[in-house]
């Protein structure tokens, strides 16, 4: 199974509000409330592919509770650890062709808990073939928790996907432990690097051979409607994807991500990982619900990816 680290898990609430006025009343009947994060929608993605997946990390309180319901009901297979604190709302309210977003720090994780999931990560790591992590850290750990939880998956020569940013990027290229694999977009390679970053393949491929990336067997830099250029070992690729009808894009990320594990676990080639990894983000795209993708369109859009060494 492929097992997904969530460790700052939310309910995403969505406000969809025609004519947002502020410093006022608005109302709306228009609201859903998903579970989300990241790693959620990995995991939701992987279970649209048809993967045996586990979703974990950690959740409190009655907002924990509805992640785990909602995951349960829709057959997803969790095992979080539940902590005094209590898990994240995120608000995204969806008004005049616009997305205005209020996003809770979420809860801080005490010494203890921070110690009893490292022993839950690694009894559930002997189980998965392949483990993904997405997003940034919660309160009250250390940038180096993600190189933690990578070294024991490393001492079980396990597969991993790293999926975050900033400080908690950098942390990890900067430790001995490293990811299989990173999958970073142009905005978070330029925050890494403190330098903008552009998308053409040359510059790519020279910014991918800075010391920084040593070590790291793949680096796929998804580049949005214009496909991805990536890097394995030694050999580097540029991926075209087709013009596709664009719904929503938000979580394409999360859904290359989850193409990429599945690919990883099924010992795919580079090319067909590649093909994969885009096709996943593409079809998330192509809904209107984040993390979700209908898998009818697959085989058309997986033939119209073309990936060249360059
Ligand atoms: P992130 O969400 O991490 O910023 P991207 O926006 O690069 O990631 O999207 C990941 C992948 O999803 C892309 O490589 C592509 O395959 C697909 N994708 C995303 N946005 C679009 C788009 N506008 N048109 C077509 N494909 C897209």
């Amino acid at each position: 199974m492929i097992l997904t680290v969530t460790l700052n898990p939310s309910i995403d609430i969505s406000y969809t509000i025609s004519n947002l006025k502020l410093d006022t009343t608005n109302r709306t009947d228009k609201v859903s409330k998903t579970a989300g994060g990241k790693g959620i929608n990995v995991t939701r993605v992987l279970h649209d592919l048809n993967k045996a997946v586990t979703a974990t990390g950690f959740i409190g309180g009655n907002l924990g509770k509805a992640i785990v319901k909602d995951l349960n009901e829709s057959g997803i297979q969790n095992d979080f650890l539940s902590i005094k604190g209590e898990t994240r709302n995120c608000i995204a309210i969806l008004h005049d062709n616009q997305q205005t977003e209020v996003l809770e720090s979420g809860p801080t994780i005490a010494d203890d808990e921070k110690l009893a999931f490292l022993n839950h990560f690694k009894a559930l790591v002997s189980h998965a073939n392949v483990i993904t992590i997405s997003g940034s850290l919660p309160n009250g750990l250390e940038d180096d928790y993600y190189a933690k939880l990578i070294q024991f998956a490393n001492d079980s020569n396990k597969k991993i996907v790293l999926d975050t940013s900033k400080a908690n990027l950098s942390s990890v290229l900067k430790s001995v432990q490293k990811p299989t694999v990173i999958k970073p977009n142009i905005e978070e390679l330029s925050d890494l690097l403190g330098t903008e970053v552009s998308s053409d393949p040359d510059s790519l491929k020279s910014v991918l051979t800075n010391d920084l990336f040593s070590g790291i067997e793949w680096i796929v830099v998804s580049l949005g409607g214009d496909g991805a250029f990536a890097k394995h070992n030694n050999r580097f690729y540029k991926v075209n994807i087709p013009t596709i009808p664009v719904v929503n894009p938000v979580g394409s990320g999360d859904a290359t991500v989850a193409g990429i594990a599945s690919a990883l676990e099924d010992k795919l080639d580079d090319i067909h990982l590649l093909k994969q990894a885009m096709t996943t983000g593409m079809l998330n795209a192509m809904e209107s619900v984040t993390g979700h993708i209908a898998t009818d369109h697959y085989d058309d859009l997986f033939n119209r990816v073309t990936v060249t060494e360059y």
